[in-house]
């Protein structure tokens, strides 16, 4: 019997109980491989974070995992997205999810709702005892296992505090951007990397804003932006979560402090701080001011991601969402490339070999994330705020007087490759599930 309660090693080990983690155990399962034990390093899985998106290949993997009713019941199903000048001034607006072609919609969603979907659907369909909390991996090492079945190769992963490793056939690191999955993988890479841009998150209880299913981006300049959505619908009072972050360049070393230190979820901070950022802003549609005045709490982040990695294979070892490809959180894009990978690494798993399913699972998704963390890194600053600061400082009445058609075109296309796949493309993509 292993110290936690298992017959048996189990076959398959995931570190990290994040959207990665708890989505490649359930795609697993799916697949027909399910002696997996999930390990994460928190005592208790709090409900912590703020607004996340989920484009529409995101959405139709957690669909075909069966998760669509559950997701709708939590979520907004996100309609456009919305350019706005800082003074109010309207300068772009598209359809986005199902109103721009895709059979799925995309969702803005709060990450805790969504970890406790994951999460109980890993509870009922794996068990209880399919994730260990309070776990975390320090290193892993691989090979024979001393007196073990002769020919097996065995990867141990050392958890901090256990007195015997976990000891499985495929260890997946889904640990995040600090993962030690990683680190071991690549001892000399050392801590993530800040662009000097912090940004400040909330979500406030409030009215909606617009249609209640537009997503806004307000700006400056060069400097400072505003993102915001509401993650949930309205309840009987009217009132929604509006999630929301505003991003500066501050270059105080900071966020380089954080990084070091890893990405601190629960920091809190007052809101002059933010509200600092914003002097002279206005709008009629949203009350950014009074929506980050009411929120309960404040963190503060910085802008942080790592470069891409030549492989994010180690024998029986694989590195799997922010662990493989941490991404800025400009694209809305960080939690949808966890699950898609999650997908594509059962699909894989589910008809080759392991060594085969982890080459084909990393010809198939590094390349694809590569190009992604170039396309975000190319959006710091924002191209269209950038160039709409340029040439209308104080503002304008009618874009199309300030930027031509074709050049805001031009920019839609750049700001467009953050999302990865076109509606026709992924409308067409046979399915990822496998028949059992
Ligand atoms: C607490 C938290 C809050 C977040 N909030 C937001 C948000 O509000 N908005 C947003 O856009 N993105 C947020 N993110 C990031 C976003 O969820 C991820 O970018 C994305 O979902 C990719 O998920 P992931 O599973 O690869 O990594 P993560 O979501 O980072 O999950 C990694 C998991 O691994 C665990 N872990 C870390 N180290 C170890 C270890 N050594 N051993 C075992 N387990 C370990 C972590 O505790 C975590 O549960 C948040 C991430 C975290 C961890």
């Amino acid at each position: 019997m292993s110290p936690y309660g298992r017959k048996k090693s189990p076959r398959i080990v995931i570190t990290g109980a994040g959207i990665g983690g708890l989505t490649t155990a359930l795609s697993l399962h799916a697949a027909g491989l399910d002696d997996v034990l999930v390990v994460e390093a928190c005592p208790s899985l709090r409900a912590v974070g703020a607004g996340i998106n989920l484009q529409p290949a995101a959405v139709r993997e957690l669909t075909e995992l069966g998760l669509a009713e559950a997701l709708d019941g939590v979520a907004v199903a996100t309609a456009r997205l919305e350019y706005h000048h800082r003074y109010g001034g309207l300068i772009w607006s598209e359809p986005r999810g199902r109103a721009a072609g895709y059979n799925w919609p995309q969702y803005s969603v709060h990450r805790a709702h969504l970890q406790d979907i994951l999460l109980s659907a890993v509870r009922n369909r794996l068990g209880p005892e399919a994730l260990v909390t309070g776990g975390r991996l320090v290193r892993y090492e691989q090979g024979r296992e001393p007196g073990g079945e002769p020919g097996r190769h065995t990867v141990r992963a050392h958890v901090a505090g256990r007195p015997s490793p976990f000891s499985c056939d495929l260890l997946i690191g889904a640990d995040g951007i600090n993962s030690a999955v990683r680190a071991t993988m690549y001892p000399d890479e050392g801590p993530p990397l800040g662009n000097g841009i912090s940004m400040w998150r909330g979500v406030t209880e409030g009215p909606p804003f617009l249609d209640g299913r537009t997503m806004v981006i307000v700006g400056c300049n060069a400097r400072v932006k505003a993102v915001a959505y509401p993650v949930s619908r309205p309840d009987g009072s009217g009132r929604c979560l509006l999630n929301w972050v505003v991003e500066s360049r501050t270059d105080d070393g900071l966020g380089e402090e954080d990084a070091r230190g890893g990405a601190d979820w629960d920091r809190a901070v007052p809101p002059e701080e933010v509200l600092a950022h914003l002097e002279g802003w206005s709008s009629d549609f949203l009350d950014l001011h009074g929506i980050i005045a009411g929120a309960p709490r404040i963190g503060r982040y910085p802008m942080i991601d790592r470069d891409p990695l030549p492989s994010w294979t180690d024998g029986r070892v694989v590195l799997l969402g922010d662990a493989a490809h941490p991404l800025y959180p400009t694209g809305s894009n960080g939690a949808s490339q966890a699950i898609v990978d999650a997908r594509v690494l059962a699909y894989e798993l589910a008809h080759h070999d392991v060594d085969e399913a982890l080459s084909r699972y990393e010809a198939a998704r590094l390349p694809q994330t590569t190009g992604l963390l170039a396309a975000h890194r190319r959006l710091e600053p924002d191209p269209v705020l950038r160039q709409v600061e340029a040439l209308a400082p104080n503002g304008f009445l009618d874009i199309r007087q300030v930027l031509p058609e074709e050049r805001l075109d031009g920019i839609k296309s750049c700001t467009r490759q953050v999302t990865g796949v076109d509606a026709t493309a992924l409308n067409a993509r046979s399915s990822w599930s496998v028949a059992v």
